[in-house]
């Protein structure tokens, strides 16, 4: 595996050691070449099967041209199955991603820490609005956060402030202690997003979860006028 994409390091990696800047990779979601971003974070659950809704997500994410950032055991669990290799683009990624990921040489699943430093997402994510093009809050640009096999209170901590930040955030397991509210639901997974950007999603099939991120991130897509993708 490759490790190590700190927010810093991705300003180089795409920029250069002299002209440090994320302007590609907003380019790049701009002219339609990657599709968006995906967080994909947290924890192994032993009630599921173990790595594979992780594994199982990222691959659909980075086929769909979804350039994907992790950290955690959902890192640990992708770099097992051999995506946080550059040579994974060529192998799982869409032909957009594969062109970023050949460019640069970059893996299509960035490793950017442990499960602590999930915050360094959002600061990736908040240099992206910088850069400019992509709108102005972080509700608004084309990406999508989730914790697949998530088991542990702190998880759900995480995705609080992912959500409170602005991100559309999907758990694997439901917190069946949130779900047997039919109001509180609607609220989390519903009314939350006009009031602060984000919300939460519930999901139990990698698969659909990946569809939903994809939906997601193909609204403010639409929301930004963005050009079509150039590749699906
Ligand atoms: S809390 Fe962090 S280290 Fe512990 S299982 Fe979850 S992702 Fe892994």
């Amino acid at each position: 595996m490759v490790a190590g994409f700190t927010k810093e390091i991705i300003f180089q990696i795409l920029g250069g050691r002299y002209r440090a800047t994320y302007k590609p990779l907003n380019e790049a979601i701009i002219s339609g070449r990657l599709r968006g971003l995906a967080g994909v974070v947290g924890c192994n659950n032993p009630k599921q099967t173990h790595d594979y809704f992780h594994t199982t997500l990222v691959k659909e994410l980075i086929k769909n041209d979804v350039l994907v950032l992790q950290t955690g055991c959902s890192a640990i669990a992708c770099a097992k199955q051999g995506l946080l290799i550059p040579e994974a683009a060529k192998e799982y990624a869409g032909k957009g991603l594969q062109e970023i990921c050949e460019a640069v040489g970059i893996p299509p699943v960035l490793h950017m820490g442990s499960c602590v430093d999930n915050s360094r997402i959002l600061t990736a994510a908040s240099y992206i609005i910088e850069e400019g093009g992509l709108g102005q809050d972080l509700s608004d640009i084309p990406a999508a956060g989730c914790a697949p096999e998530w088991m542990s209170e702190k998880a759900i901590t995480i995705g609080f402030y992912f959500v409170a930040s602005g991100v559309y955030t999907v758990f694997g397991a439901s917190p069946f202690s949130v779900l047997g509210s039919r109001n509180l639901t609607g609220y989390l997974t519903k009314d939350l997003e006009g009031i602060i950007g984000g919300k939460f999603d519930f999901c139990d099939d990698p698969l659909r979860m990946a569809q939903l991120m994809i939906e997601h991130i193909d609204k403010k897509r639409r929301a930004l006028n963005l050009k079509p993708l150039m590749y699906q």
